[in-house]
């Protein structure tokens, strides 16, 4: 069999892109090369179609309200009926934040203007208002690894919007410190088939090797059957995610 390769698509490179969002592709790239995994990476931007079929794994990145507005209207052109047929084909997708918001239901703008979403998960997001307290600060969250065991997800949230899941996703982890979905339930992010929703930013896979394998390992799983990831030099990013879990 030739060597396997990670197909990634890049949603929105330039306009969904903040707090170091794609840091997440340096990061999923670094532990594919490190392993002798191809890595082949696509950015679809405005007007760009998307392939169900061609990817391996999908990544959207965050946003503000404005960049979003005009991102939403291009998503539901151009590429949610797409995004959504690869996610029921199990293709890997990571939404973070602003992108999140939009592969939910619907998102209520601070303005009270509601923009449908891609509708990937079962979850729908609302912004109170100009005045309302943004959801800000370093976040830590618990996260059920398929190994069994619990771990913690770091890294930071930035968000006006509070999203509320429906009984057709599930939480991706609970949180410990921070806000997440809502600063109400405990939830933190949201899972659909191999489809994950997340407001973490930091990046977030740099700091959580765990889940960014957990990534890889799914979106390979497909194509290649299973892909033994050996272990790689973790010691920078180990320190980086216990730096951040004394963080206030
Ligand atoms: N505009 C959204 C909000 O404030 C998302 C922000 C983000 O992606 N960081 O809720």
């Amino acid at each position: 069999m030739s060597a396997p390769a990670l197909r990634v698509a890049h949603l929105y490179p330039r306009l969904m892109n903040i707090y170091g969002d794609r840091g997440n592709i340096m990061c999923l790239r670094r532990r594919c090369e490190a392993r002798g995994i191809g890595f082949e990476l696509t950015d679809l931007s405005t007007g760009d179609r998307l392939d169900p079929a061609a990817f391996d794994l999908i990544f959207a990145g965050g946003a503000q309200d404005r960049e979003q507005r005009g991102v939403a209207e291009d998503l539901l052109a151009t590429k949610a009926a797409a995004v959504r047929e690869a996610v029921e084909r199990d293709v890997v997708l990571l939404a973070v934040c602003g992108a999140y918001q939009l592969f939910g239901r619907s998102y209520r703008e601070s303005t009270g203007v509601e923009l449908p979403g891609a509708g990937i998960f079962d979850l729908r997001t609302e912004h109170p208002g100009p005045g309302a307290k943004r959801c800000i600060g370093n976040i830590v969250a618990e996260w059920g690894a398929p190994d069994g065991t619990t771990r913690t997800i770091v890294g930071f949230e930035n968000h006006g919007g509070r999203t509320r899941l429906g009984p057709g996703a599930r939480p991706l982890a609970r949180v410990r410190r921070g806000f997440g979905n809502n600063g109400e339930d405990g939830t933190e992010g949201a899972v659909y088939r191999n489809a994950i929703g997340t407001y973490i930013h930091g990046s977030l896979l740099p700091k959580n090797p765990a889940l960014a394998d957990h990534l890889i390992a799914t979106a390979l799983r497909r194509r290649h059957g299973e892909v033994a990831l050996a272990p790689i030099d973790d010691r920078a990013e180990l320190r980086a995610h216990e730096a951040a879990l004394r963080l206030r």
